[in-house]
């Protein structure tokens, strides 16, 4: 009994130091290292359009990636001693959760600071980084810690890739190749947390088989004329599609064009993807603020199931 305990004990203390082994490293990088990452061809720069490019840097002559990367060379920062030590901070409260979810982090995730020049000034992901805004890292501490968690799901969910259809099908979305009629794909506005476009949410409905949530900009790109900057040129809809075998065809409308539907014409959409959170402009993001509630526990939201399934998924994975 006593070897049996011993044994025991010590395989659980092996355990204890290689899942510390193992434990995700959170990196604060430098600025090259920053510009390297941002600059750097990976599913968000590879799909951008020119149009898009124009809208990041208020100008419609300038949409080449040089030009952008010239943006992220400006924007990029260190970390100030502040804004280290206030995320080293929630690193070291959360020690346990965090560890808890390192079998599904990638083995590093990276810290970038910028002045908040880049992406309209919302925080947001690329590959294993995360990238800061100077609003977020001086904002207020509930704010703080649930857009921290917010983006971490990014990073777990892109690094689970592999696992796409199944961590979207938790709010019922399924895969399919979608395909984007020309004239809106030009004026696409990819989503740096959600680049991809590769699942669709199937509803009952008269005129289609399902709808893929699409982000747009205006005819023409950007408007310096349009008060509001980067949020006031994002259009969002509900795009009608039919499953054609692996496609999603857009559904055309008598004229010929792609069905844009706005979510509050079709109360379907929120039955399946539930209603706890208002961001629905991608299962990534609505599945993002799901996470935040699954961390903080949270009580009383109008669809707790979704939360639960997420969090069951979680528990079943990690
Ligand atoms: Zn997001």
């Amino acid at each position: 009994m006593r070897v049996f305990l011993t044994g025991l004990m010590a395989s659980a203390a092996a355990l204890a130091l290689s899942a510390a082994a193992n434990a995700a490293d959170y990196v604060f990088a430098t600025p090259d290292e920053a510009y390297a990452h941002l600059s750097a061809d990976d599913e968000f720069t590879v799909r951008l359009q020119p149009m898009e490019i124009g809208l990041r840097l208020e100008d419609n002559a300038q949409i080449s990636r040089e030009a952008l990367n010239a943006l992220y060379r400006d924007s990029v920062r260190d970390f100030t001693d502040e804004e280290r030590a206030r995320l080293d901070a929630l690193l070291a409260e959360d020690a346990a959760l965090l560890e808890s979810l390192s079998p599904l982090l990638p083995d590093d995730v990276v810290f970038i600071a910028t002045n908040g020049g880049i992406d309209g000034g919302f925080p947001h992901t690329r590959g294993n980084a995360i990238v800061f805004t100077p609003s977020w890292l001086a904002g207020g501490d509930a704010g703080f810690r649930q857009t921290f968690y917010h983006e971490l799901w990014h990073v777990l969910s892109r690094h689970n890739r592999d696992r796409a259809d199944e961590i979207y099908a938790l709010i019922g979305f399924e895969p399919c190749e979608v395909m984007v009629p020309e004239n809106l794909s030009e004026r696409r506005l990819t989503n740096p947390d959600a680049p991809v476009n590769a699942h669709y949410a199937p509803l009952e409905m008269d005129q289609a088989d399902g709808v893929v949530p699409v982000l747009f900009l205006p005819e023409g790109g950007y408007d310096p004329t349009l008060e509001g900057g980067f949020g006031a040129h994002l259009g969002f809809s509900l795009m009608a599609v039919d499953l054609e075998g692996r496609h999603c065809e857009p559904a055309l409308d008598g004229d010929g064009n792609p069905m844009l539907i706005a979510p509050g014409n079709l109360p379907q959409y929120l039955d399946l993807i539930g209603r706890n959170t208002g961001y629905i402009i991608h299962p990534e993001e609505t599945l993002a603020d799901n996470f935040v509630l699954w961390v903080n526990g949270a009580e009383g939201v109008p669809d707790p199931e979704v939360v639960e399934r997420l969090g069951a998924w979680i528990e079943a994975n990690r």
